[in-house]
């Protein structure tokens, strides 16, 4: 596309103590797409999306909407509209449904949520049906569509999903990942971090092959999908 990107990651660096999770990683979003993160584990998915969320330092260059992040802290991210959904989900186990989706727009501070909250039970019915449920008591795949639905409180531009399919069945699977289909065709721009290749080249614009670190091969999903490199190694065949 010819318009600027929504996130631009440039020669990103994180490293911890001595070893280097991210060697100079390069990764485009544009706006209104969904580009997906696929790698195996230890690879480096998880820390850069901490990276970009400024939950862990880093260096190189982080810029989102035109600006740079370098002084942009955690709380500054969220409230230009950055919302991360991480990938131990850290729902509020022994608060309710309802309790955990409010919390969600504590970014807000005093602005309405209440129709938020109707927007996010009419997407997730099963959230509506559960709403007085302690968190801790729902399915893995429940679990996941409120921790997406607390991060969809905050009205992110930009939504930041790290393995959403981890533990979970293929169909809830295939369920998470029309679901975040869907918020990419209402507008939402989303990173999403995937260790479950094929599903997730399924639903995305263009993605990325990180290994150690580094970024292997990058291109439109539909591209990568027909990959021989990743056909062997990602895609069982
Ligand atoms: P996974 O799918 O297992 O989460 P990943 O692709 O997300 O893998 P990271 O969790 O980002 O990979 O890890 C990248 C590298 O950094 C790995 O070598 C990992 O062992 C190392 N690492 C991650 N977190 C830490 C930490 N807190 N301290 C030290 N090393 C870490």
């Amino acid at each position: 596309s010819d318009q600027p990107a929504l996130l631009d990651v440039r020669d990103l660096h994180t490293r911890y103590g001595r070893v280097e999770a991210l060697g100079g990683v390069s990764v485009s979003v544009p706006r209104g797409h969904i580009v997906s993160v696929i790698g195996a584990n230890g690879a480096g998915k998880t820390t850069l999306m901490n990276a970009v969320m400024g939950l862990l330092p880093s260096q190189g260059t982080i810029t989102y909407a035109g600006e740079d992040l370098r002084t942009v802290p955690l709380e500054g991210r969220v409230a230009r509209g950055m919302s991360l959904v991480p990938e131990r989900r850290d729902l509020f186990a022994s608060m309710s449904v309802h309790d955990n989706l409010v919390l969600g727009a504590y970014s807000r501070r005093r602005q309405p949520w209440r129709s938020d909250l109707d927007g996010v039970y009419h997407r997730f019915p099963r959230l509506l049906e559960r709403r007085s449920q302690l968190a801790g008591t729902l399915s893995g795949g429940e679990q996941q569509m409120l921790a997406i639905g607390r991060a969809l409180m905050a009205r992110p531009r930009l939504l930041l999903l790290d393995e959403p399919s981890l533990g979970l069945a293929p169909l809830i699977v295939r369920d998470i990942l029309q679901i975040v289909r869907g918020l990419r065709d209402e507008g939402v721009t989303v990173l999403l971090v995937e260790q479950n290749a094929r599903a997730s080249l399924a639903i995305s614009d263009g993605a990325y092959v990180l290994e150690t670190g580094q970024v292997k091969l990058s291109g439109p999903a539909a591209d990568l999908a027909q990959h021989p490199d990743l056909t062997a190694s990602y895609l069982g065949s």
